[in-house]
Protein backbone atom coordinates (compact mmCIF):
# COMPACT_ATOMS: atom_id res chain seq x y z
CA UNK A 1 0.00 0.00 0.00
CA UNK A 2 0.96 3.69 -0.59
CA UNK A 3 1.64 6.14 2.33
CA UNK A 4 3.35 9.28 3.32
CA UNK A 5 6.87 8.94 5.08
CA UNK A 6 8.90 11.08 7.06
CA UNK A 7 12.22 10.95 5.15
CA UNK A 8 13.91 13.68 6.96
CA UNK A 9 13.74 17.51 7.54
CA UNK A 10 11.72 19.19 5.48
CA UNK A 11 11.42 15.74 2.78
CA UNK A 12 8.31 13.73 2.81
CA UNK A 13 7.80 10.76 0.29
CA UNK A 14 5.23 8.44 -0.87
CA UNK A 15 6.80 5.00 -0.51
CA UNK A 16 5.10 1.77 -0.52
CA UNK A 17 4.39 0.23 2.70
CA UNK A 18 3.44 -3.36 3.96
CA UNK A 19 -0.23 -3.93 4.67
CA UNK A 20 -1.04 -3.02 8.43
CA UNK A 21 -2.52 -6.44 10.29
CA UNK A 22 -4.76 -7.16 13.35
CA UNK A 23 -2.61 -7.37 16.20
CA UNK A 24 -4.81 -7.97 19.18
CA UNK A 25 -8.69 -9.38 18.94
CA UNK A 26 -9.48 -5.28 19.57
CA UNK A 27 -8.15 -4.01 16.55
CA UNK A 28 -10.00 -3.36 13.34
CA UNK A 29 -8.22 -2.82 9.88
CA UNK A 30 -9.65 1.00 8.23
CA UNK A 31 -9.64 1.31 4.36
CA UNK A 32 -8.83 4.75 4.34
CA UNK A 33 -10.65 7.31 2.15
CA UNK A 34 -9.62 10.89 3.06
CA UNK A 35 -6.76 11.76 5.46
CA UNK A 36 -6.21 15.33 6.11
CA UNK A 37 -2.45 16.88 6.21
CA UNK A 38 -2.18 18.90 9.54
CA UNK A 39 -0.47 22.07 10.68
CA UNK A 40 1.14 19.76 14.22
CA UNK A 41 2.44 17.24 11.16
CA UNK A 42 4.57 20.83 10.04
CA UNK A 43 6.27 20.40 12.82
CA UNK A 44 7.57 17.44 12.23
CA UNK A 45 8.20 18.59 8.48
CA UNK A 46 10.17 21.15 9.69
CA UNK A 47 12.89 18.94 12.03
CA UNK A 48 10.98 20.70 14.79
CA UNK A 49 10.30 16.92 16.81
CA UNK A 50 12.99 14.12 17.42
CA UNK A 51 11.14 12.09 15.04
CA UNK A 52 13.46 9.78 13.44
CA UNK A 53 13.11 9.09 9.27
CA UNK A 54 10.56 6.25 8.46
CA UNK A 55 7.72 7.22 10.09
CA UNK A 56 4.25 6.89 8.28
CA UNK A 57 2.64 10.01 9.38
CA UNK A 58 -0.60 11.44 9.32
CA UNK A 59 -3.40 11.23 12.55
CA UNK A 60 -6.49 13.07 11.06
CA UNK A 61 -8.06 9.48 9.58
CA UNK A 62 -11.63 8.51 8.15
CA UNK A 63 -12.90 5.49 6.00
CA UNK A 64 -14.40 2.20 6.02
CA UNK A 65 -13.79 -0.60 8.25
CA UNK A 66 -11.91 -4.10 6.16
CA UNK A 67 -11.77 -6.02 9.07
CA UNK A 68 -12.07 -6.30 12.77
CA UNK A 69 -10.77 -8.53 15.50
CA UNK A 70 -12.91 -11.32 17.11
CA UNK A 71 -13.85 -9.17 20.45
CA UNK A 72 -14.85 -6.20 17.82
CA UNK A 73 -18.69 -5.76 19.20
CA UNK A 74 -19.73 -2.87 17.88
CA UNK A 75 -18.04 -1.89 14.78
CA UNK A 76 -18.87 -4.24 10.95
CA UNK A 77 -16.82 -4.23 7.98
CA UNK A 78 -18.31 -1.76 5.29
CA UNK A 79 -19.18 1.08 8.56
CA UNK A 80 -17.77 4.18 7.74
CA UNK A 81 -16.00 6.08 10.94
CA UNK A 82 -13.42 8.80 11.48
CA UNK A 83 -10.88 8.58 13.53
CA UNK A 84 -9.96 10.81 17.23
CA UNK A 85 -6.21 11.64 16.29
CA UNK A 86 -5.83 10.75 20.48
CA UNK A 87 -5.88 7.16 20.55
CA UNK A 88 -7.89 5.63 24.07
CA UNK A 89 -7.60 2.30 25.44
CA UNK A 90 -11.39 3.20 26.97
CA UNK A 91 -10.67 1.14 30.13
CA UNK A 92 -8.04 3.36 32.25
CA UNK A 93 -8.79 6.13 34.83
CA UNK A 94 -8.65 9.05 32.54
CA UNK A 95 -10.30 7.23 29.26
CA UNK A 96 -13.53 6.86 31.90
CA UNK A 97 -12.96 10.24 33.21
CA UNK A 98 -13.33 11.36 29.34
CA UNK A 99 -9.74 12.77 29.13
CA UNK A 100 -8.66 10.31 26.27
CA UNK A 101 -6.20 12.88 25.59
CA UNK A 102 -4.30 11.95 28.45
CA UNK A 103 -5.33 7.80 28.04
CA UNK A 104 -2.40 6.16 30.69
CA UNK A 105 -2.09 3.03 28.17
CA UNK A 106 -1.56 3.10 24.78
CA UNK A 107 2.06 5.02 25.31
CA UNK A 108 4.85 3.96 27.18
CA UNK A 109 6.85 6.81 27.50
CA UNK A 110 3.89 9.51 29.06
CA UNK A 111 0.04 9.74 29.05
CA UNK A 112 -1.37 10.04 25.23
CA UNK A 113 -1.19 8.48 22.37
CA UNK A 114 -1.69 9.36 18.41
CA UNK A 115 -1.29 7.75 14.92
CA UNK A 116 1.53 8.71 13.14
CA UNK A 117 3.10 11.42 15.67
CA UNK A 118 6.72 11.97 17.15
CA UNK A 119 6.64 10.88 20.92
CA UNK A 120 2.96 9.72 21.05
CA UNK A 121 3.60 6.12 20.33
CA UNK A 122 3.99 3.41 18.58
CA UNK A 123 1.27 3.61 15.60
CA UNK A 124 1.84 3.96 11.78
CA UNK A 125 0.20 6.96 10.06
CA UNK A 126 -2.97 7.44 8.47
CA UNK A 127 -2.04 8.95 5.33
CA UNK A 128 -1.83 5.80 3.71
CA UNK A 129 -4.35 3.72 1.99
CA UNK A 130 -4.90 2.03 5.37
CA UNK A 131 -4.26 1.87 9.21
CA UNK A 132 -4.03 -0.49 12.42
CA UNK A 133 -7.12 1.26 14.42
CA UNK A 134 -6.19 0.00 18.06
CA UNK A 135 -9.79 -0.38 20.44
CA UNK A 136 -11.45 -0.05 17.60
CA UNK A 137 -15.28 0.09 19.54
CA UNK A 138 -13.43 2.99 21.54
CA UNK A 139 -11.60 4.62 18.95
CA UNK A 140 -14.31 4.82 15.94
CA UNK A 141 -17.29 7.04 15.57
CA UNK A 142 -19.67 5.83 13.11
CA UNK A 143 -20.83 8.09 10.62
CA UNK A 144 -23.56 8.17 8.00
CA UNK A 145 -23.27 8.80 4.29
CA UNK A 146 -21.64 7.16 1.81
CA UNK A 147 -17.47 7.62 1.12
CA UNK A 148 -16.84 10.78 -0.62
CA UNK A 149 -20.59 12.11 -0.41
CA UNK A 150 -21.15 16.17 0.57
CA UNK A 151 -20.33 15.34 3.84
CA UNK A 152 -16.51 13.57 3.08
CA UNK A 153 -14.98 17.16 3.80
CA UNK A 154 -16.91 18.00 6.89
CA UNK A 155 -16.73 14.21 8.95
CA UNK A 156 -12.71 14.28 8.14
CA UNK A 157 -12.38 17.57 10.65
CA UNK A 158 -14.06 15.53 13.35
CA UNK A 159 -10.84 13.81 13.77
CA UNK A 160 -8.91 16.94 15.16
CA UNK A 161 -9.07 20.69 14.23
CA UNK A 162 -13.01 21.02 14.82
CA UNK A 163 -13.22 19.34 18.21
CA UNK A 164 -10.26 21.30 18.70
CA UNK A 165 -11.56 24.42 17.93
CA UNK A 166 -14.05 23.80 19.89
CA UNK A 167 -12.10 22.70 22.80
CA UNK A 168 -10.21 26.10 22.62
CA UNK A 169 -13.60 27.50 22.86
CA UNK A 170 -14.69 25.82 26.20
CA UNK A 171 -10.97 26.20 27.06
CA UNK A 172 -11.68 29.91 26.75
CA UNK A 173 -15.10 29.68 28.28
CA UNK A 174 -17.04 31.22 25.43
CA UNK A 175 -20.74 31.34 26.59
CA UNK A 176 -23.58 33.04 25.40
CA UNK A 177 -23.46 36.99 24.84
CA UNK A 178 -19.57 36.78 25.25
CA UNK A 179 -16.81 38.51 23.21
CA UNK A 180 -14.03 36.60 21.19
CA UNK A 181 -10.47 36.72 19.90
CA UNK A 182 -8.96 34.39 18.19
CA UNK A 183 -5.34 34.19 17.23
CA UNK A 184 -4.63 32.09 14.25
CA UNK A 185 -7.19 31.53 11.10
CA UNK A 186 -6.00 28.45 9.70
CA UNK A 187 -7.60 25.40 10.10
CA UNK A 188 -8.17 25.31 14.31
CA UNK A 189 -8.16 29.19 14.53
CA UNK A 190 -11.47 29.19 11.85
CA UNK A 191 -12.97 26.04 13.59
CA UNK A 192 -12.86 27.72 16.92
CA UNK A 193 -14.21 30.69 15.83
CA UNK A 194 -17.14 28.84 14.41
CA UNK A 195 -17.43 26.76 17.52
CA UNK A 196 -17.53 29.88 19.38
CA UNK A 197 -20.60 30.58 17.27
CA UNK A 198 -22.18 27.55 18.51
CA UNK A 199 -21.99 28.24 21.87
CA UNK A 200 -23.46 31.54 21.88
CA UNK A 201 -20.75 33.90 21.69
CA UNK A 202 -21.91 38.00 20.46
CA UNK A 203 -18.43 38.67 18.74
CA UNK A 204 -15.42 37.01 17.33
CA UNK A 205 -12.80 38.59 16.14
CA UNK A 206 -10.01 36.37 14.07
CA UNK A 207 -6.42 37.57 14.29
CA UNK A 208 -4.38 36.14 11.49
CA UNK A 209 -1.63 38.00 8.51
CA UNK A 210 -2.70 35.80 5.30
CA UNK A 211 -4.93 37.30 3.23
CA UNK A 212 -6.96 33.80 2.13
CA UNK A 213 -7.36 32.88 5.95
CA UNK A 214 -8.65 36.15 6.84
CA UNK A 215 -11.26 36.11 3.96
CA UNK A 216 -12.36 32.26 5.38
CA UNK A 217 -12.57 34.54 8.81
CA UNK A 218 -14.77 36.68 7.31
CA UNK A 219 -16.71 34.06 5.59
CA UNK A 220 -17.76 32.41 8.66
CA UNK A 221 -18.91 35.48 10.47
CA UNK A 222 -16.06 37.11 11.95
CA UNK A 223 -14.38 40.01 12.12
CA UNK A 224 -10.92 39.79 10.53
CA UNK A 225 -8.04 41.77 12.19
CA UNK A 226 -4.78 41.67 10.18
CA UNK A 227 -1.59 41.73 11.76
CA UNK A 228 -0.27 43.72 9.16
CA UNK A 229 -2.42 46.41 9.78
CA UNK A 230 -0.86 47.66 13.47
CA UNK A 231 -1.18 45.90 17.09
CA UNK A 232 -4.06 43.34 16.71
CA UNK A 233 -4.82 44.27 20.59
CA UNK A 234 -4.98 48.10 19.44
CA UNK A 235 -7.09 47.12 16.49
CA UNK A 236 -9.72 44.85 18.35
CA UNK A 237 -9.91 47.86 21.47
CA UNK A 238 -10.48 50.71 19.18
CA UNK A 239 -13.02 48.51 17.27
CA UNK A 240 -14.89 47.37 20.30
CA UNK A 241 -15.49 50.70 21.84
CA UNK A 242 -17.36 51.53 18.74
CA UNK A 243 -19.24 48.46 19.15
CA UNK A 244 -22.84 48.87 21.08
CA UNK A 245 -21.84 45.33 23.22
CA UNK A 246 -18.99 47.03 24.88
CA UNK A 247 -20.76 49.88 26.84
CA UNK A 248 -24.13 48.09 27.09
CA UNK A 249 -24.58 48.51 30.60
CA UNK A 250 -21.50 49.94 31.97
CA UNK A 251 -21.17 53.29 33.92
CA UNK A 252 -18.97 55.93 32.80
CA UNK A 253 -15.81 55.16 33.48
CA UNK A 254 -16.37 51.52 33.65
CA UNK A 255 -15.61 50.48 30.26
CA UNK A 256 -11.80 52.01 30.60
CA UNK A 257 -11.31 49.97 32.57
CA UNK A 258 -11.88 46.43 30.60
CA UNK A 259 -9.28 45.56 28.01
CA UNK A 260 -10.98 43.94 24.94
CA UNK A 261 -12.96 40.77 24.83
CA UNK A 262 -13.97 38.03 27.73
CA UNK A 263 -12.27 34.94 25.81
CA UNK A 264 -9.02 34.80 23.84
CA UNK A 265 -8.29 31.09 22.09
CA UNK A 266 -4.68 31.05 20.76
CA UNK A 267 -4.30 28.59 17.50
CA UNK A 268 -1.46 29.67 16.77
CA UNK A 269 1.32 28.17 19.36
CA UNK A 270 4.75 28.09 19.33
CA UNK A 271 5.98 29.00 16.26
CA UNK A 272 4.06 32.64 16.58
CA UNK A 273 5.69 35.25 14.35
CA UNK A 274 6.69 38.65 15.84
CA UNK A 275 4.68 41.90 14.87
CA UNK A 276 7.61 43.95 14.15
CA UNK A 277 8.80 41.32 11.41
CA UNK A 278 6.72 37.78 10.41
CA UNK A 279 9.78 36.31 9.24
CA UNK A 280 11.04 36.42 13.14
CA UNK A 281 9.57 33.38 15.67
CA UNK A 282 8.31 34.71 18.72
CA UNK A 283 7.05 32.18 20.28
CA UNK A 284 5.42 33.89 23.58
CA UNK A 285 4.24 36.75 21.18
CA UNK A 286 0.39 34.97 20.81
CA UNK A 287 0.15 34.27 24.84
CA UNK A 288 1.39 38.32 25.35
CA UNK A 289 -1.11 39.83 23.09
CA UNK A 290 -3.76 37.35 25.15
CA UNK A 291 -3.34 38.39 28.70
CA UNK A 292 -3.20 41.99 27.37
CA UNK A 293 -6.56 41.80 25.25
CA UNK A 294 -8.55 39.40 28.35
CA UNK A 295 -10.74 41.44 30.01
CA UNK A 296 -10.41 41.09 34.08
CA UNK A 297 -11.91 37.88 35.32
CA UNK A 298 -11.43 36.60 31.58
CA UNK A 299 -10.04 33.46 30.17
CA UNK A 300 -7.69 32.41 28.20
CA UNK A 301 -8.14 28.98 25.52
CA UNK A 302 -4.83 27.58 24.83
CA UNK A 303 -4.90 24.99 21.95
CA UNK A 304 -1.86 25.83 19.56
CA UNK A 305 0.99 23.90 20.20
CA UNK A 306 3.49 24.50 22.69
CA UNK A 307 6.08 21.14 22.15
CA UNK A 308 9.18 20.23 24.05
CA UNK A 309 12.14 18.95 22.97
CA UNK A 310 12.29 21.24 20.38
CA UNK A 311 15.39 21.34 18.20
CA UNK A 312 14.36 24.11 16.24
CA UNK A 313 14.08 26.63 19.47
CA UNK A 314 16.37 29.42 19.43
CA UNK A 315 17.96 28.70 22.92
CA UNK A 316 18.05 26.38 25.36
CA UNK A 317 15.60 27.63 27.39
CA UNK A 318 13.16 27.40 24.32
CA UNK A 319 14.54 24.07 22.55
CA UNK A 320 12.82 22.48 26.65
CA UNK A 321 10.50 24.47 26.01
CA UNK A 322 10.85 27.06 28.73
CA UNK A 323 9.31 30.84 27.89
CA UNK A 324 8.77 33.73 30.26
CA UNK A 325 4.76 34.94 30.72
CA UNK A 326 3.90 38.01 32.21
CA UNK A 327 2.28 35.82 35.53
CA UNK A 328 1.97 38.92 37.58
CA UNK A 329 -0.56 41.06 35.06
CA UNK A 330 -2.01 36.89 34.73
CA UNK A 331 -3.04 37.57 38.71
CA UNK A 332 -3.59 40.83 38.29
CA UNK A 333 -6.40 40.25 35.84
CA UNK A 334 -7.44 36.80 37.81
CA UNK A 335 -7.57 35.64 33.98
CA UNK A 336 -8.14 31.50 33.62
CA UNK A 337 -5.86 29.67 31.94
CA UNK A 338 -6.56 26.19 29.94
CA UNK A 339 -4.50 24.46 27.34
CA UNK A 340 -3.83 20.79 26.23
CA UNK A 341 -4.54 18.67 23.60
CA UNK A 342 -7.96 18.14 22.74
CA UNK A 343 -9.82 14.92 24.26
CA UNK A 344 -11.78 14.57 21.17
CA UNK A 345 -14.05 11.93 21.87
CA UNK A 346 -15.66 13.90 24.33
CA UNK A 347 -16.49 16.57 21.37
CA UNK A 348 -16.99 14.60 18.18
CA UNK A 349 -20.33 13.05 18.30
CA UNK A 350 -21.87 16.04 19.52
CA UNK A 351 -20.25 18.07 16.55
CA UNK A 352 -20.94 15.11 13.69
CA UNK A 353 -24.73 15.43 14.74
CA UNK A 354 -24.59 19.34 14.33
CA UNK A 355 -23.26 18.11 10.73
CA UNK A 356 -26.04 15.70 10.04
CA UNK A 357 -28.71 18.04 11.10
CA UNK A 358 -27.05 20.48 8.58
CA UNK A 359 -26.32 23.21 11.03
CA UNK A 360 -22.73 23.69 10.39
CA UNK A 361 -20.51 23.01 7.31
CA UNK A 362 -16.83 22.84 8.61
CA UNK A 363 -15.56 21.19 5.36
CA UNK A 364 -15.99 24.95 3.65
CA UNK A 365 -12.49 25.41 4.86
CA UNK A 366 -10.82 22.82 3.07
CA UNK A 367 -8.87 24.85 0.38
CA UNK A 368 -7.09 21.43 -1.49
CA UNK A 369 -8.11 17.89 -1.93
CA UNK A 370 -5.31 15.53 -3.47
CA UNK A 371 -4.11 12.34 -4.42
CA UNK A 372 -1.46 10.83 -2.10
CA UNK A 373 1.54 11.34 -4.84
CA UNK A 374 1.18 14.76 -4.64
CA UNK A 375 1.39 14.90 -0.61
CA UNK A 376 5.11 16.30 -0.69
CA UNK A 377 4.77 18.67 -2.45
CA UNK A 378 1.29 19.78 -0.62
CA UNK A 379 3.45 19.44 2.41
CA UNK A 380 6.11 22.20 1.06
CA UNK A 381 3.08 24.40 0.11
CA UNK A 382 0.97 24.09 3.06
CA UNK A 383 4.70 25.06 5.35
CA UNK A 384 4.83 27.91 2.87
CA UNK A 385 1.21 28.76 3.05
CA UNK A 386 1.56 29.17 -0.44
CA UNK A 387 -1.32 29.21 -3.37
CA UNK A 388 -3.88 29.72 -0.41
CA UNK A 389 -2.94 26.66 0.83
CA UNK A 390 -5.03 26.26 4.20
CA UNK A 391 -6.72 22.75 4.62
CA UNK A 392 -5.06 20.11 2.76
CA UNK A 393 -6.97 16.55 2.48
CA UNK A 394 -5.42 13.60 0.39
CA UNK A 395 -8.58 11.71 -1.19
CA UNK A 396 -8.31 8.05 -2.24
CA UNK A 397 -10.64 7.93 -4.39
CA UNK A 398 -8.58 10.12 -6.42
CA UNK A 399 -5.73 7.18 -6.20
CA UNK A 400 -7.57 4.21 -6.83
CA UNK A 401 -9.25 5.95 -9.83
CA UNK A 402 -6.29 6.38 -11.46
ZN1 LIG B 1 -4.17 17.46 13.36
ZN1 LIG C 1 -7.07 4.97 28.41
Amino acid sequence: MQAVVFAGIETMKVEDQGMPELQAPTDALLKVTTAAICGSDLHMYEGRTGLRPGQVVGHEIMGVIESVGDAVASIRPGDRVVLPFNIGCGFCRDCHRGDTNMCLTMNQEKPHAAYGYAGMGPYSGGQAEYVRVPHADFNCLKLPGEPFDAWEDDFILLADVFPTGYHGAVLAQVKPGKSVAVFGAGPVGLMAALSSWIRGAAEVYCVDFIPERLEKARELGAIPVNVRDGDPVEQIRERRKKSSGFTAGLRPGEAGKLSGVDCVIDAVGYQARSHRNYQQESPTQVLEDAVRLANPAGALGIVGVYMAPDPGGRDEAARQGSFVLPLAQIFDKALSIGLGQCPVKRYNEALRDLIVAGRVHPGSIVSHRIPIAQAPDAYRKFDRRSDGYTKVVIRFDQLRAA
